[in-house]
């Protein structure tokens, strides 16, 4: 089972965005054994969908993370949106 959370973001790079990802990466428990002890274990950037009209270079993060409790491994993808306007 893996997570996916929309981000809105107002600019790139938005150093808010990493701290919504850790915040919202610390309120997420294990599907497995159900503890919020997951950790990132590496970091992806996501590309933009080729056609699409993202107008930044980096379109989301895709962080995978294991559980130091099970050591069970997830999969949390966040996609960036434009905030306000
Ligand atoms: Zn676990």
């Amino acid at each position: 089972m893996n997570y996916e959370y929309e981000i809105p973001i107002s600019g790139f790079p938005d150093p808010v965005a990493v701290a919504k990802e850790y915040e919202i990466l610390g309120t997420l428990a294990c599907p497995a054994c159900n503890e919020k002890l997951l950790r990132m274990r590496m970091q992806y950037a996501l590309e933009p969908e080729p056609g699409s009209n993202w107008s930044y270079p980096i379109s989301g993060d895709k962080l995978e993370c294991q559980c130091e409790h099970c050591g069970h491994k997830v999969e949390v993808t966040f996609k960036f949106t434009i905030s306000g306007k």
